[in-house]
């Protein structure tokens, strides 16, 4: 349904000074990589290791005259149990005796009391020998300790692996939902790689877009962002670089941009921030289990056009205040069951309803921040499952919270910074434009 490309290390701007340190970086992981690789196939030549005397028995027995064979090594994973030590681990490895009273003084990075489970070894030996000539604890994902037999005894080496970064484009268009999206986009991201992107996308534009509401099936979103690579594969997302989104055939841009005085922050195609006066919802997108519409009261037995908004969400789900203001009413409101009321500047009162109980902070005359937690989701009043009822008042009537919280965007940036930011948007929607083109293209239906 969609693709991504690699923009590489010179691409983004704030990167390009470590490009030179990275690709020697790059280098090493490669090397690491095919040890790595090598490892899984059991079997490995590796002349680089210190041992005097197998090689030579090996050599000898090498079945061919014309191809000199390496030494041969057997290699073997394992990994710590609960509640097991050390000792058992490196019994496991043929390690024992005056080696393992060895290998246990020279590992001193490795408290023997403090081992945690699931540390991994691996013991490299050789086909002639019994005893391995390498062990290698993985200590966390980039860091790593060697114990080598040699002949002054066993040596141990502490690394810490390198990790690289890129930049990657993703695009998709929206069949259900942003996650569903981002889950289906072509991509070697890990799964939760992608739920991480989903939800920081979800992040960005919270104060533009009801990421669970507004929607519609063929709106098409690319996002560029920064991927960090580790030893073994691992992945980390770093900042979200830029990002589109087409709602409803207009397109918003969230640009990441570094203040003049370092903070960053992400900035629409205008100039104006993407934070806002009003959050677009009150409760956080990863939260929200689903929504419901115009229905069936469930109680009430009628059809009506819904006041206000409904999000499934589970119980205890923290609610938040969609903006800054004062709690004009915590408690009991019929059919709304817990509700709270807050009032925000220019006649904007917000109703939280169904709650199972209040925040607090919450009492009557509270000030309030925006997205500050102020009760919890639950099934009081009118209601049969689990869910927020969102109302948004304006001078005492109910609005459609989607109208009237709709913002036109935050505040825009000084004078000053417009030209860096043009120059700085340019670079990288061309980026974005390049690199998710062929997913952009995959992507039409
Ligand atoms: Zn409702």
């Amino acid at each position: 349904m969609s693709d991504d490309g690699t923009a590489g290390d010179s691409a983004p701007a704030p990167k390009s000074n470590t490009a030179r340190a990275r690709s020697t970086v790059l280098a090493r992981v490669v090397t690491y990589g095919v040890v790595l690789i090598l490892g899984a196939i059991a079997v490995a030549f590796t002349p680089r290791l210190p041992d005097p005397k197998p090689a030579a028995e090996v050599l000898s027995s090498a079945p061919g005259p014309a191809t000199p064979a390496a030494p041969v090594w057997r290699e073997h994973h394992d990994t710590l149990a609960r509640g097991e030590t050390l000792t058992a681990l490196l019994g496991r490895a043929a390690i024992i005796g005056r080696d393992l009273a060895r290998v246990l003084q020279s590992a001193t990075p490795l408290d023997e009391r403090r081992v945690p489970a699931g540390l991994t070894l691996t013991s490299r030996t050789l086909k002639s020998d019994s005893v391995p000539s390498e062990l290698v604890f993985q200590l966390a994902v980039d860091h790593i300790l060697t114990v080598r037999r040699s002949d002054s005894g066993w040596v141990s080496t502490e690394e810490t692996l390198p990790w690289v970064t890129d930049t990657i484009a993703l695009a998709g268009s929206i069949t259900s939902t942003l996650y569903d999206a981002l889950d289906a986009a072509k991509s070697d991201l890990p799964a939760a790689n992608r739920a991480e992107l989903a939800w920081a996308l979800a992040d960005i534009y919270e104060y533009r877009v009801d990421m669970s509401r507004d929607l519609q099936p063929n709106d098409v979103f690319r996002v560029l962002v920064e991927r960090r690579r580790g030893p073994q594969g691992a992945v980390r997302l770093g900042s979200i670089l830029a990002a589109t989104f087409t709602v409803a055939g207009s397109e918003l841009q969230a640009i990441r941009h570094e203040r003049s005085d370092a903070r960053a922050g992400y900035f629409d195609q205008d100039g104006k921030s993407m934070r806002a006066a009003f959050l677009r919802a009150p409760l956080e997108f990863r939260r929200i289990s689903s929504v419901f519409g115009m229905r069936k009261h469930p109680i009430l037995g009628i059809w009506r056009q819904h006041a206000g908004t409904d999000y499934a969400a589970a119980q205890g789900t923290p609610v938040r205040s969609v903006g800054d203001g004062v709690v004009i009413f915590a408690g009991r409101k019929g059919g709304y069951g817990n509700a709270i009321e807050v009032r925000h500047p220019n006649g904007f009162v917000t109703r939280y309803g169904h709650l199972r109980g209040f925040a607090k902070v919450t009492r009557r005359g509270a000030r309030v921040d925006i997205g500050q937690t102020i009760g919890f989701v639950g099934m009081t009043g009118l209601a049969t499952a689990p869910h927020l009822h969102f109302e948004v008042l304006v001078g005492g009537v109910q609005r459609n919270p989607r109208v009237a919280l709709a913002m036109k965007g935050g505040e825009p940036l000084p004078p000053s910074e417009r030209d860096t930011f043009e120059r700085e948007r340019g670079a990288l929607i061309a980026l974005l434009q390049r690199d998710a083109a062929s997913a952009r293209l995959a992507a039409r239906p």
